[in-house]
């Protein structure tokens, strides 16, 4: 069987808009992923709203109509499906990419159900299955999650929300406001810079009036069935607790990375080394896009900049005019 021009491994918005721009400029192109499609937002927190505005979501040139001002998570899953449905995109779900050999032209990309033949192949697959460890005992402990999904299960409940960035803020409001007794732990001095303009004041506020405890330049010792255990400034001491919420980010699968072949920067936060105009890594015919591409500096690149990352590929891929720049990357718009 002839191979595909273009493999893409990930269907989030950005694998999805590669596979798009390819067949645009005349390449076949299949896109696997381990998961469902877009199967990030999925995990993502139930009733969640987007920070960006729709159009900066679209993908291939699609209109994304919403009714409310903000898409939320169960609005930009079904325009991602019928995006790919539209496109009529060769896509191949519950299928892991576990490895791949060959060189330019010619790789072979193993899976979890057999192998798949292509000409280059692009890595786009994000950040959100592997959460930052906390590295305590018992983390492991069925009362802690690093995926925060609804308020429900914790009404009339103690639940410890660990981290201050925005997923944290907006897990701390949530609970607080379906009646659970809510106690943030933050381990610097203050919530990050980065915690948006209108929830900051609302968890500051919260926390001046004492209806959400927040425990600042406070790190996690140990997580116990009916406890926390905590040192701050005040030293060691117990938490009563039901629940926690450990929102303290994500980062992309390095070791997957590095068996591809694809070399990490010694940076600080591993970033994938690529050609930052091809997004060509150091292994020839092999393509990083999305936010995989910030290493763990996962608000470096989102849905609003990744999805132009397929314009840049696709313009090496088929010898073209040089792509238009790229917006410059940033801090995201969005939560982390
Ligand atoms: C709560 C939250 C809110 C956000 N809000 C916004 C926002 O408002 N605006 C914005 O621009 N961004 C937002 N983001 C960020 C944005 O969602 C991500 O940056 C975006 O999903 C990145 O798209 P992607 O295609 O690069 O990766 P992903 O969407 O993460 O897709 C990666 C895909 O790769 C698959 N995969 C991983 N490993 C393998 C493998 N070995 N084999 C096969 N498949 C694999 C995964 O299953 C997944 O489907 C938000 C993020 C979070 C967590």
């Amino acid at each position: 069987m002839a191979p595909t021009d273009l493999l893409v491994v990930g269907a989030g918005p950005v694998g999805l808009a590669c596979a798009i721009e390819a067949r645009r400029h005349g390449l076949t192109a299949r896109v696997l992923d381990k998961g469902a499609l877009a199967n990030s937002i999925l995990g993502y927190p139930a009733l969640m709203e987007f920070f960006s505005t729709p159009d900066l979501i679209e993908i291939g040139g699609h209109p994304f109509p919403v009714t409310g001002y903000k898409p939320t998570r169960e609005d930009a899953l079904e325009y991602y499906r019928m995006v790919a449905a539209r496109e009529a995109l060769d896509v191949r779900l519950y299928e892991a990419v576990e490895g791949i050999s060959g060189t330019r032209g010619d790789f072979t990309i193993t899976t979890s159900r057999g192998p798949h033949h292509a000409r280059h192949v692009v890595i786009a697959t994000g950040f959100f299955d592997y959460p930052n460890r906390l590295n305590v005992p018992g983390e492991d402990l069925p009362k802690v999650t690093h995926y925060y999904r609804e308020a429900f299960p914790y009404a009339q409940q103690r639940v410890a929300v660990i981290g201050a960035k925005n997923s944290a803020a907006k897990a701390a409001l949530d609970c607080h406001r379906h009646g659970a007794a809510v106690t943030l732990i933050v381990r610097g001095p203050a919530l990050s810079d980065r915690v948006k303009y209108w929830i900051r004041p609302d968890l500051e506020n919260r926390i001046k009036e004492g209806s959400i405890t927040a425990h600042f330049n406070t790190g996690v010792e140990e997580i116990r069935e009916t406890a926390l255990i905590v040192r701050g400034p005040d030293g060691r001491r117990e938490i009563p607790n039901d629940w926690v919420l450990a929102m303290t980010g994500y980062h992309p699968d390095f070791d997957f990375l590095q068996r591809l072949g694809i070399t990490l920067a010694d940076d600080g936060v591993k970033t994938p080394v690529c050609d930052p105009t091809t997004f060509e890594t150091m292994r020839p015919g092999v393509y990083i896009a999305g936010t995989v591409c910030g290493g763990m500096n996962t608000g470096r690149w989102f849905i609003e900049n990744g999805r132009f990352h397929a314009r840049q590929i696709v313009a090496h891929l088929t010898g073209t005019a040089a792509a238009p720049a790229m917006p410059a990357p940033g801090h995201w718009k969005t939560e982390e």
